[in-house]
């Protein structure tokens, strides 16, 4: 039901009119799901239920926030994030709008396909950015879109401050990393990588391999499911630091 509806709304409204009015939209909505069953950590609403999207997900109707979001913004309310200089690629506007609260010391959002609100356009081959700038990168469902990820990574490990974290993320399939340069069409891509604008499908550790060979030390953390707060049971973060720095 939730899904016929944003694709109603999507197909009527022009994207600006929707952006702008989308809290009050998702407000309206969200009174038919207040409860005590569940809380969304990222906006504090208590649901009776969240919406369970088509693609099995469970959503947060108030803020629009997945299971991924609100893991990570768990993850990132424990750090200490006053001054920290954070870039985020293609980010929900759930943790943004968070993020945007937490005294950072600067915040840039970036998305290349203008899916989400952000502030800029990077091609993530090619960031315009200077070395060593971020604390803290923020790379979520992006580098399975990505042809040349190696020279995203590597892009990846140059922006970051020596010291500074990437919390990357992918969609997973167990076994090796799988891609085939051949497969260029939306329908070849869908099947054989389980959404038409994906390149790949990675595994943990074919994903933790790539990166280690662009620099970085990785450490996977996978993740319990809490059915309390919608999160995913199994969900892996990878952790990849850049050397050096005081961390
Ligand atoms: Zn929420």
């Amino acid at each position: 039901m939730y899904d016929q509806l944003k694709s109603l709304a999507k197909k009527w409204l022009p994207p600006g009119l929707l952006r702008r009015f989308e809290p009050q939209l998702r407000a309206l909505v969200t009174l038919k799901y207040l409860g005590k069953n569940h809380r969304c950590n990222c906006c504090g609403t208590r649901l009776s239920t969240f919406i369970a999207l088509e693609r099995g997900d469970d959503l947060c109707p108030r803020c629009g926030s997945l299971p991924r979001s609100r893991r990570l913004w768990r993850l990132l309310s424990r750090f200490d994030l006053r001054g920290q200089r954070v870039l985020h690629f293609s980010p929900p506007r759930a943790l943004a709008d968070r993020l945007r609260g937490a005294s950072l010391g600067q915040y840039v959002t970036t998305d290349f396909e203008d899916e989400f609100l952000a502030d800029e356009r990077y091609d993530i081959t090619n960031l315009d950015l200077p070395d060593d700038s971020f604390d803290l990168i923020i790379c979520y469902h992006v580098l399975e879109h990505i042809p040349d990820d190696r020279t995203a990574m590597a892009e990846l490990y140059r922006v970051l401050a020596p010291g500074g974290l990437g919390l990357i993320q992918t969609p997973f399939r167990e076994g090796e990393t799988y891609e085939d340069p051949t497969i260029t069409d939306a329908a070849g891509r869908l099947a054989a990588f389980g959404q038409e604008d994906h390149v790949r499908v990675y595994s943990v550790a074919g994903l933790s391999e790539r990166l280690r060979a662009a620099g970085f030390t990785v450490e996977p953390r996978r993740y319990p499911g809490d059915e309390f707060y919608g999160w995913r049971d199994g969900e892996t973060v990878i952790w990849a630091r850049k050397r050096g720095g005081d961390v």
